[in-house]
């Protein structure tokens, strides 16, 4: 069953279109995925005001939608379930104004028309990361090479708009007078010109600077994920609004231990004889490290899962397990002693293999994979 179109905007069936109007841009701005980063019900909750609007906010398809319910819109007319991100800031983008940075520039405020501000472009790194650094979390000092605005210069009210950003055209029609207002083009729609252009700098007053960012990493992170640090990317000409920078995670592989999600898996060789009597073994964790028993008669191919000492997850949710794999180590040359036991061996029902049934076979444990 759907929600009802109202109570999701929490309007009455009365409301009118501006409190309708308002109603969204309040939903629209509460559930923002900019405010709401990594936050899958925010966006459902985005999404689904999205769509109330699209349809409240239209007289024929509210029409429609009052007398029909959801039926309706069922059945390939108009809009039937779901609009992707890209679909509502395209439609409604207008609603939301500047609080939210895009590309480009944006117009400055709420229900606005007023002067727009410079938006700095988002800068892309690479970290590298070693699973040492990820188990823990890690602060990394990275220098980037930002565009700032460059010393000592200055802007001023573009003369073309007088710092509206805007232009107003008057067009004659057989209509009548047309007014319409474009972006200024001398300005860009900032509203703002350089007044100076200091040695070495582009022509909107900015230079590359280099310049020692603090990123803090969370314990945790993986390959592909991306950490935003607001307001590091490029600065803005004019004193706009600063890009973001953007932390692309890179994993570097470890000698000993291989990761999957949160759990590690690690390659444990042991020789017969440990195998055969049984040993304590310490291990090198990525942090610390942690003791483990084989019994007697342990075989090779079992494996032994160390519980909380994988890696943590990045939402801070539990920690994943350490997988140890048991290889029993054959030794490749013996000498004539150990030649002699092993061949008086070969007819002892105690080195007669017999596959414990309770350890499971590389056939099943393929076939779990995938199961
Ligand atoms: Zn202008």
């Amino acid at each position: 069953m759907k929600e009802d179109y109202y109570e999701i905007l929490g309007v009455s069936k009365n409301a009118s279109a501006a409190e309708i109007k308002k109603a969204y841009r309040k939903k629209a701005i509460q559930y923002h995925p900019d405010k709401n980063p990594d936050d899958k019900s925010a966006e459902t909750n985005f999404k689904k005001a999205a769509e109330a609007y699209e349809v409240l906010g239209n007289e024929d398809k509210r029409a429609k939608y009052d007398q029909y319910g959801h039926a309706a819109f069922e059945g390939g007319q108009g809009f039937g379930g779901g609009m992707n991100m890209d679909d509502i800031f395209s439609q409604f983008g207008d609603i939301f104004g500047s609080a939210f940075g895009g590309g480009g520039f944006d117009s400055g405020g709420f229900g606005g028309g007023g002067q727009r501000r410079a938006q700095g472009t988002n800068m892309r790194i690479r970290v590298k990361l070693t699973l040492e650094e990820i188990a823990k979390g890690v602060e990394k000092k990275i220098k980037v090479p930002r565009k700032v605005q460059a010393p000592g210069v200055q802007y001023g009210t573009c003369s073309s708009c007088n710092g509206r950003g805007q232009v107003m055209k008057i067009t004659n029609t057989i209509l009548g007078r047309m007014q319409t207002s474009t972006v200024c083009s001398a300005c860009g729609g900032s509203g703002q010109t350089l007044l100076n252009r200091p040695a070495g700098t582009d022509p909107q007053g900015m230079i590359k600077k280099e310049e020692t960012v603090s990123i803090k990493i969370p314990a945790g992170v993986e390959e592909g994920m991306q950490l935003k640090v607001s307001g590091k990317g490029n600065e803005a000409p004019a004193n706009g609004i600063s890009g973001d920078l953007l932390v692309l995670i890179e994993e570097l592989p470890h000698d000993s231990f291989v990761r999957e999600g949160n759990h590690m898996h690690y390659d444990l060789y042991i020789s017969i004889s440990e195998a055969a009597l049984g040993i304590s073994k310490e291990l090198k964790l990525l942090e610390g490290k942690a003791r483990i028993k084989l019994e007697p008669g342990i075989q090779s191919g079992k494996t032994l899962r160390l519980r909380g000492k994988g890696l943590p997850s990045v939402n801070g949710y539990g920690t994943g397990d350490l997988l140890v794999h048991v290889n029993v180590w054959t030794p490749k040359k013996l000498n004539k002693e150990q030649q002699q036991f092993f061949e008086k061996m070969l007819e002892d029902p105690n080195f007669t293999p017999n596959p414990e049934k309770s350890d499971k076979s590389f056939f099943e444990k393929v076939k779990d994979m995938f199961a």
